[in-house]
């Protein structure tokens, strides 16, 4: 039985295909009464599922083009983002960010609003320029930045169709060196939270939560910046894995040593298990205002959080206009928890979690573990309705739909 990278979840689809043309993919839509596309399946929560045929797209050719006029990449949807850096650096481009890991498909990752870190940085769906898909009645349609209805195409969560190809910016290649800080006692993180998470390109902050302090902050900064002083923690003398006890070979290079950024950006190094391999995942955003009351929410309940938890990080993602990303119009703070793989044991902690988290109107990560009461989810998104109106103009017999989106939009 075919189930997601965690292993938490087992497809329950009746059919898995793996079109190797177009025109077998236009078909197989085409002729399905109900069809999700699959990309890496590292989602944790259900939103790949379907109770009918589920489209795998490794058998379609690997594409990557790169126009050298506009520096602009267009790519096939499953292609996952380490093949596409390795492709792109050998051409001088980059991508502006990367999530934790480079395991995971293009198409996946952004239909869910998957993200990095670093302040200024948006989500991995701000690089996408358009997007091709395979409509319901096996037609294909393009949706580029600038046309009506593109800002709510982006983070789809696989509801509009099966998409094809993305087109996605890159930037001229660059150097990151990354230093790993550890010891930040938490009243020093929330003192100066600002200043912390805006000290080098991309930052990332780990507790376990058993003390009320970060055991590392991870710095990646562009090559040749300096990165501010930090008088709150010590650098870390040698490399270090985020998870305790995990082995850093898993990671990629510490110590400031300079390197391209797609060996840099990522935690995890491809062709290794990234983070622990045997957890689940949950992650919250809000608005960065809310960071250092969050927190401090956090560590008063850090004593039911710490017996469940691997580890926790927390990220800056900056503002975009997507209609169903989780930092859809807000600078926003990602509160992210790897927890052990005991749900019965994690779901309690979760709904303690997500009522100190409350007040400061969270959005959950699409692709992870959540039980927030879907019309809150629905009501911190301004732009859910314009969503669902797309989604019943583009998929009116309701093809794409799943047992997620009817429990969580009502569709
Ligand atoms: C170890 C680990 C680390 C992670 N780190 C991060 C992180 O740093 N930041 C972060 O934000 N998230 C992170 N995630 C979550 C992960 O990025 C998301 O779950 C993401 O969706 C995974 O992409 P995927 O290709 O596996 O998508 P899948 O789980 O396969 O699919 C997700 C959604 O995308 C849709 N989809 C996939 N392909 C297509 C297509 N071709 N056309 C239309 N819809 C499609 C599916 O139908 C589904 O709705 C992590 C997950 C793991 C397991």
């Amino acid at each position: 039985m075919r189930t997601n990278w965690a292993g938490n979840l087992a497809f329950s689809a009746e059919r898995t295909h793996r079109p190797a043309t177009l025109g077998e993919l236009r078909s197989l839509v085409a002729g399905s009464r109900r069809v999700k596309a699959l990309g890496s399946g590292h989602s944790f929560s259900d939103v790949a599922d379907t109770d009918g045929d589920l489209v795998e797209l490794t058998a379609l050719p690997r594409e990557a083009d790169l126009d050298g006029a506009t520096g602009a990449v267009r790519v096939s949807a499953g292609i996952r983002y380490a093949e596409l850096a390795e492709i792109l650096h050998e051409k001088g481009r980059a991508l502006p960010n990367m999530a934790s890991l480079p395991h995971i498909s293009v198409a996946g990752s952004v239909a869910t609003g998957t993200h990095g870190s670093g302040s200024a940085n948006g989500s991995l769906g701000t690089a996408v320029r358009s997007l091709e898909l395979v409509t319901a009645d096996g037609g294909t349609r393009t949706l580029s930045r600038g046309d009506d209805d593109f800002e709510g195409a982006v983070v789809a969560l696989g509801a509009l169709g099966v998409v094809t190809h993305l087109t996605l910016d890159t930037v001229p290649a660059f150097d990151v060196a990354q230093r790993v800080l550890t010891g930040l006692a938490l009243p020093h993180a929330t003192a100066h939270f600002e200043a912390i998470t805006s000290a080098a390109y991309s930052v990332s902050l780990f507790t376990d939560w058993r003390e009320p302090r970060f055991t590392q902050v991870w710095l990646k900064q562009l090559a040749g910046r300096p990165v501010p002083d930090l008088p709150w923690a010590e650098p870390a003398t040698r490399p270090v894995h985020p998870v305790p006890g995990m082995d850093p070979v898993n990671c990629t290079a510490q110590l400031g040593e300079p390197g391209p950024w797609h060996e840099r950006l990522p935690h995890f190094r491809p062709g290794f298990m990234p983070s622990s391999g045997e957890e689940l995942q949950s992650e919250y955003l809000l608005a960065r205002e809310h960071a250092v009351p969050a927190l401090e929410a956090l560590a008063d309940i850090r004593g039911a959080i710490a017996p469940v938890l691997q580890i926790c990080e927390v990220r800056t993602v900056a503002a975009d206009r997507l209609w169903l990303s989780p930092a859809y119009g807000r600078d926003t703070v990602a509160l992210h928890f790897t927890w052990v793989k005991d749900p019965e044991a994690v779901r309690p902690v979760l709904a303690r979690v997500e009522e100190a988290l409350r007040p400061f109107d969270p959005r959950p990560h699409w692709g992870k573990v959540f039980t927030i009461a879907p019309e809150r989810i629905r009501d911190a998104y301004p732009r859910m309705p314009d969503f669902l109106r797309l989604v019943a103009a583009t998929d009116p017999e309701g093809t794409f739909r799943n047992a997620f989106l009817r429990r969580l939009l009502d569709l």
